[in-house]
């Protein structure tokens, strides 16, 4: 028991101290200061930390190390993380044009210009190194986990170039959970690879299991034939010297079994070799879609990592949209929203053609028509008379 305390307390202060941070020991705690920003970001609670090994302390916000708790997990995982970190950035090669055309039919209007700005996500890339211990082998595996907010990814990185940047100390939220996540995927990763080995092992180590036991029962039953023959010969006689041989083979029998299962047993180590940060593209476009009547503002997004393009949402229903159809009021509208003017016969929709003209009663677009600022009717152009603006204002009735 105190030889489990005081190992633990010898690895807090060597782990800290290697750090490069400030212990001061007492009686009952260790007081941690100047404690590297990486390794409270990933244990998650800032300096400074007042470490006990007891629970029985009336200090108050402890961190209490046992060989269960959270802290020392994080100690011992921050060791494997400690791999080196490497940061990179995914290129692609854009046409803005093509691929919202690619995704977009265009119905009644074309594009007239394309804004696009490029902004970056992280995604982070676990490299680990497992070795197996076997017997004089040892075997390597390397595996790479993706993850993407706290999720494993399985990302296409053929189509992009990679470029290193300078390793320059980059922020990543959430590294321990992320990590945490990379680490439960690598133990499923090679667990096909471990069982193999493992029942390699296993089944060579049945087969000496099963000789060493055939070898001694036949010893045993030698000695117990013995047993017999003698008693035979002398009912009374002291059969302690062949109990005692017969024990010794029992033992003997115990011990190989004990070394031959040390001999085929598998270790297994799995560290992290390196992490990179890893800056993947996400454009944000600004699409201006027009014809004779109108020109329409659109925004749309692209994330080539998943293939990733926003389609824009109908402006009445809010379903997405495959199609690009310009209501003449300026609304995006889908087949189900949009409908005919009655008078031009293009396209609009149904809420631009709520209002009807007050002289025909015909549903007309806002092209179509327009409100008179006297008698505020809503009335087809053709009724109406430009100002010199030539704008419509005025009908020919409050002329
Ligand atoms: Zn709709
Ligand atoms: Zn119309
Ligand atoms: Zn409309
Ligand atoms: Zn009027």
């Amino acid at each position: 028991m105190t030889s489990d305390f005081e190992q633990l307390k010898f690895f807090t202060i060597k782990f800290f101290k290697e750090l490069g941070a400030k212990v001061v020991e007492s009686e009952k705690s260790l007081l941690v200061t100047e404690v590297p920003v990486k390794f409270q970001k990933f244990y998650g609670k800032n300096e400074p930390y007042t470490i006990i090994f007891e629970n029985n302390s009336s200090l108050h916000s402890t961190e209490l190390i046992t060989s269960e708790s959270y802290l020392l997990k994080t100690m011992r995982s921050y060791l494997d993380n400690t791999g080196e970190s490497v940061l990179q950035k995914l290129i692609y090669s854009l046409q803005s044009d093509s691929l919202i055309k690619s995704n977009l039919l265009l119905r009644n209007c074309t594009i007239s210009k394309i804004n696009n700005t490029l902004i970056h996500k992280p995604i982070i890339k676990f490299t680990f190194q497992t070795t197996y211990k076997y017997l004089n082998d040892e075997d390597r595996l390397v595996s790479d986990v993706f993850v993407d907010k706290k999720s494993v990814i399985f990302p296409d990185l053929k189509k992009f170039k990679i470029d290193s940047l300078r390793n320059k100390e980059i922020d990543i939220s959430d590294l321990r959970e992320n990590y945490e996540v990379a680490k439960l995927k690598v133990k499923e990763m090679i667990s096909s690879r471990t069982s193999e080995i493992a029942k390699q092992l296993e089944e060579v180590l049945a087969k000496e299991v099963q000789r060493i036991n055939v070898h001694h029962s036949q010893q045993v039953k030698e000695i117990e034939n013995q047993i017999v023959r003698a008693k035979t010969k002398n009912p009374n006689i002291d059969l302690s010297v062949y109990e005692s041989q017969k024990n010794q083979f029992l033992s003997e029998m115990a011990l190989q079994l004990n070394n031959e299962e040390k001999k085929y047993s598998l270790k297994i180590n799995t560290k992290l070799l390196t992490t990179a940060v890893i800056l993947c593209p996400l454009y944000n476009f600004e699409v201006f879609f027009k014809n004779e009547n109108i020109t329409r503002l659109v925004l749309l997004s692209y994330e080539p990592l998943y293939n990733k393009f926003v389609f824009p949402l109908c402006d009445l229903c809010k379903n997405p949209l495959k199609e690009i159809i310009l209501c003449n009021g300026n609304h995006l509208v889908c087949r189900d929203c949009g409908a005919e003017c009655e008078d031009c016969k293009d396209i609009s929709c149904n809420q631009c053609l709520k209002q009807e003209c007050a002289v025909t009663h015909r549903k007309i677009c806002k092209q179509c028509g327009a409100t008179c600022v006297k008698c505020k009717q809503f009335k087809n152009k053709r009724f109406m008379i430009k100002d010199n603006l030539g704008r419509y204002t005025i009908c020919r009735n409050c002329d």
